[in-house]
């Protein structure tokens, strides 16, 4: 059925009891009209009794057990269950891709999940623009692989198996960001269901003011089912990989910070570090990209971070943009607890927060600590042009925790230093945290849109967006 069909009040019919054995329907949730679900989604349901059940209530980073979950296989189908989902707005709802969710907000406990993970299609639309169209559950690793035999790439994110859903409605930081911008900077129109059940394109000349929602909050506004996306020209890259004695931890911070951000864009690099452990040096992880594929270019850029420390080993290759991507493997999401992660968004990395940062890692509050470049081509776009917030931060930082209220003590003490968070890396409930992801003029239009398109806030799986008019 087509979405338009689907759309046109589609005759309803029962899951057939018969398909549905008794002690399928013993692990039913109460609040859930199992028996409403039409027969035109039949085949996207899978229940707590489900054999296959176990694969889908998770995601890699959260445990979740929801009462049911609709595996889509077409744009009808999500009309469909976003249908299903309006007569149960008393359950959570949750949108699923890839499952990579940082957040882990693409699970929940007792309610709804429209998981998006086996409409994976990435097709060339037009060869002469490098004009993509890829479907939300693809893995930005498929992607890579995809386009890198045609000369093309899209820059996403350091994990291959991270969805396209989740990340090109958020931003997308990624080892080319730098040369190429955010990955919504190469975004030119989107479909989305929207929370009424209707299906629309956006682009900056259909529904211009969704589209501008789209590119870093889109999870608020509808489903993504298509992206169309305009792929860089991209030869093999530069790519190095560096183990450094980050012993001075706040020394290590502010060199590597003052060398990316004085190197030419076509240089990104992330860096991970490991707090100091039983008498040993802290551990600094860099991973750092060069779009060229000249040697010399190669070697000029990375000169200054070969001698920024003792170095414990490295590798320097010239490879693929793909070969880079598929580092990961894509299994079973089987993700349990909460995860505990905050992010803030840094221009600079001044003595000042090098400092706070190497007090947060020897405190063993943290026990994973991530700095990604920015700038350079994501500085280009002015702020106002997409929702996104952090344009002129030239980084972006993240730690992970195992408690939420030390960690929270913690960051929160550092908020100083912050111009900004990446939704994707922030776990953080607390409501308020919406006014450090936006600048305030960028979350007062979305409130304005979210009133327009999902005033019953359907879509509030990650942070709260209230529905409001425009204060004046
Ligand atoms: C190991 C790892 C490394 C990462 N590295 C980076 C990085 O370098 N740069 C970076 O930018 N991000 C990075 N991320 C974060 C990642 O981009 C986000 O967590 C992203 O949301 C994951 O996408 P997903 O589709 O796999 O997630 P899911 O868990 O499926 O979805 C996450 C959320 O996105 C929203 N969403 C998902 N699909 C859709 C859709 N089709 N339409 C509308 N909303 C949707 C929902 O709110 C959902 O809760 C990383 C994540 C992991 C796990």
């Amino acid at each position: 059925m087509s979405h338009q069909e689907a759309l046109k009040s589609p005759p309803r019919q029962d899951l057939e009891q018969s398909t549905r054995p008794e002690s399928y329907r013993a692990k039913r949730l109460p609040g859930i009209a199992y028996d409403s679900v039409p027969a035109s989604l039949k085949d996207s349901v899978i229940e707590p009794g489900d054999p296959t059940y176990s694969r889908v209530r998770s995601t890699f980073f959260r445990g979740g057990a929801p009462g049911i979950v609709f595996q889509t296989r077409h744009t009808g189908q999500v009309v469909e269950a976003v249908k299903f989902a309006r007569s149960h707005t008393h359950l959570p709802l949750a949108i699923r891709s890839g499952g990579h969710g940082i957040r882990g907000r693409s699970t929940n406990d007792g309610g709804i999940v429209i998981d998006l993970s086996r409409t994976a299609k990435i097709e060339v639309l037009d060869p002469s623009t490098q004009l993509v169209r890829i479907e939300p559950g693809a893995r930005w690793m498929d992607v890579a692989a995809t386009l890198g035999p045609l000369g093309w790439a899209l820059s996403s994110g350091d994990s291959g198996a991270v969805g396209v859903g989740g990340l090109a409605t958020a931003g997308g930081i990624g080892l080319l960001g730098r040369a190429y911008g955010l990955t919504i900077d190469r975004l030119r129109a989107v479909e989305l269901v929207l929370a009424d059940g209707s299906v629309v394109r956006a682009s900056d000349k259909e529904n211009p003011d969704l589209f501008w929602a789209v590119r870093g909050a889109g999870s608020h506004f509808g489903i993504a089912t298509s992206f169309e996306l305009q792929a860089a020209e991209v030869r093999n890259v530069g790519w190095a990989q560096m183990v450094f004695d980050a012993g001075n931890i706040a020394g290590f911070l502010e060199k590597w910070g003052g060398i990316v951000e004085s190197s030419p864009r076509d240089l990104t690099s992330f860096l991970i570090l490991s707090p100091p452990r039983l008498g040993q040096p802290a551990i600094a992880f860099v991973m750092t990209v060069i779009n060229s594929d000249n040697s010399k270019t190669i070697e000029d850029r990375l000169e200054p971070i070969v001698s920024m420390a003792p170095m414990f080993d490295q590798r320097v290759e010239i490879t693929s943009y793909a070969s880079i991507m598929a580092n990961a493997h894509v299994g079973q999401n089987s993700g349990v607890g909460e995860p505990v992660s905050r992010s803030g968004s840094v221009e600079h990395i001044t003595p000042d927060f090098a400092a706070a940062a190497a007090r947060l890692l020897r405190s063993g509050v943290t026990y994973f600590f991530q700095i990604r470049s920015m700038g350079g081509a994501i500085a280009d776009v002015p702020v106002e042009a997409t929702a996104f917030g952090s344009r002129s931060a030239n980084f972006e930082v993240t730690a992970g925790g195992t408690s939420r209220e030390r960690l929270d003590e913690s960051w929160d003490s550092m908020k100083g230093f912050f111009c900004g968070l990446y939704l994707s890396f922030d776990t953080d409930p607390r409501p308020e945290r919406v006014r450090s992801a936006f600048p305030p003029s960028t979350l007062e239009r979305l409130r304005a849109l979210k009133l327009r398109y999902d005033p019953g806030n359907l879509f509030r799986d990650n942070l709260f967006l209230e529905p409001r008019r425009p204060q004046r």
